[in-house]
């Protein structure tokens, strides 16, 4: 199940889910963000459209971007540790 997604956002995805988006039950899945609840399939769905879509977040160190402000962020935390200190 690779298809369809460039493997930089599908990564991207990946950590966005795991940040964004808690089990509830079953198949039911509820954004952190927005309080969507919906299953996995949909809430990717969902995550891609409503959080990453035209969303440009770009490092102030490196102008890496990144499609979410979780991925920035989470970019910084491990390549410029103190990102204040610019
Ligand atoms: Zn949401
Ligand atoms: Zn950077």
């Amino acid at each position: 199940m690779s298809c369809g997604f460039a493997d930089a956002d599908a990564e991207e995805l990946e950590l966005f889910w795991r940040s964004s988006v808690r089990k509830i039950r079953g198949r039911e899945h509820i954004c952190k963000i927005c309080q969507y609840v919906s299953d996995g399939w949909k809430m990717r769905r969902h995550l891609r459209q409503s959080h990453m879509a035209g969303g440009v977040h770009t490092c102030q160190v490196c102008s890496k971007t990144y499609k979410t402000e979780y991925s920035l962020s989470n970019h910084m935390g491990l390549k410029h540790k103190n990102p204040i200190a610019f």
